[in-house]
């Protein structure tokens, strides 16, 4: 499995880096963001390190499908409430444009009653 020691999130994976975790399997964690905008804000990444949306191939295929199925039941969990008054926010930051931050694919989970202070 691919993994960059100067990654921070690949960090977390190996648990060099402590998180609250929200979920763990073989090929998928999740954990809460540590500056959160919203009363629930976690992400869900790769173990693998992928670098970006912009780097998927059709190889990840199954890894993405399984941690977008996973977004409706995490998000419930972690206090999301059900659609169509609550719901959720689902963003994927991409490359310079997209104002990505931390060069490791994640996926931002963001919901909860607002006001929110960001989003
Ligand atoms: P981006 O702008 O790249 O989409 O978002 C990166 C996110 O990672 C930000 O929301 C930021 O708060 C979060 N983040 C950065 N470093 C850490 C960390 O060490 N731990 C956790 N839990 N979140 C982090
Ligand atoms: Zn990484």
């Amino acid at each position: 499995m691919s993994h960059d020691p100067n990654c921070i999130f690949c960090k977390i994976v190996e648990g060099k880096i402590p998180s609250r975790k929200v979920y763990e399997d073989d090929d998928i964690l999740a954990f809460h963001d540590i500056q959160p905008w919203a009363p629930v804000h976690f992400l869900l990444i790769p173990k693998e390190h992928v670098t970006s949306m912009a780097h998927v191939e059709d190889a990840h295929g199954p890894m993405l499908g399984k941690l977008m199925t996973l977004i409706p039941k995490l998000a419930r969990q972690e206090g999301c409430r059900p659609y169509p008054e609550g719901g959720f926010r689902v963003i994927v930051n991409t490359g310079g444009d997209g104002m990505q931050e931390v060069q490791h694919l994640h996926v931002h989970v963001i919901g909860g009653p607002r006001p929110w202070k960001k989003g």
